[in-house]
């Protein structure tokens, strides 16, 4: 008798594509900018002391564009000739600006929001550009630069709804978005259970994989941040956010 038979050592090897740690269904696999289908909102994977090309390459042509920036000093603005759209810049920053309420008949639109936690204000300036500029035949295209600054003033929690509500309000004119974000200092978990908010998510000049939290891991940390019950039992009324909606929603 040939005692072989039962001893069998073939590994098993699990099918391309898999792995067999746990399957990643909520999370997005990474793409490529130019795999992304506008409108979408992307997050935007890369070390924070870069900007990729993939920003540029998101943010499309003759649009109406809004940039967001966390900053120390105004970031400076094109002109009007230099840009064939209009162009919105909002600073999250203490940062002595004008005051003043934008003027959006204008084509360079700039708006100052001075406390970064203060997440309701931050979300009635973008919904305002929204609001005035999301209807255009040209389109809007959003740069949200970053969720990491955000997370340095914020508790996770509050910024993942935060970016919930925001994703709806994008959703709700077309726009095509991508937020910025530094997973450097954030456990990977936090990483990915974000990435559920997106419709894609694109690493950029990344060497690193990015971090993979099994689902268990993301789920817990899903449970813990929803657990206001905010998020799924005002889904709809979110969708349709108004600027007082938007208050009511972020507000305390
Ligand atoms: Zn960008």
């Amino acid at each position: 008798m040939d005692s072989t038979d039962n001893c069998q050592s073939v590994p098993v090897q699990p099918p391309d594509g898999r792995d067999c740690t746990g399957k990643s269904v909520q999370q997005a696999v990474p793409t490529t900018p130019a795999a992304v289908d506008p409108p979408a909102l992307v997050l935007l994977v890369h070390a924070s002391d870069t900007v990729p090309d993939a920003c540029e390459e998101l943010c499309g042509g003759e649009t109406a564009h809004l940039s967001v920036t966390f900053a120390d000093e105004e970031p400076s603005c094109p002109t009007e000739e230099e840009i064939s759209g209009r162009f919105g810049q909002l600073t999250i920053g203490n940062v002595l600006a004008d005051d003043s309420a934008p003027d959006f008949t204008q084509s360079v639109v700039t708006e100052t929001v001075p406390d970064p936690t203060d997440l309701t204000a931050i979300g009635i300036a973008v919904s305002r550009f929204c609001k005035h500029w999301g209807d255009t035949d040209e389109g809007l295209t959003v740069c949200f630069d970053s969720l990491d600054a955000l997370l340095r003033h914020t508790p996770p929690a509050d910024v993942f709804q935060f970016t919930h509500v925001l994703a709806n309000r994008f959703a709700s004119v077309d726009a095509h978005a991508h937020v910025h974000f530094d997973p450097t200092h954030h456990e990977d978990r936090v990483v990915s259970a974000f990435s559920v908010l997106f419709d894609a998510v694109v690493a950029a000049d990344c060497d690193e994989p990015l971090p993979e939290a099994t689902d268990e891991d993301v789920a817990s940390m899903l449970a813990e941040w929803t657990d206001t019950a905010l998020i799924d039992s005002e889904q709809d009324a979110i969708s349709e956010a108004t600027d007082e909606e938007i208050e009511r929603l972020l507000g305390d």
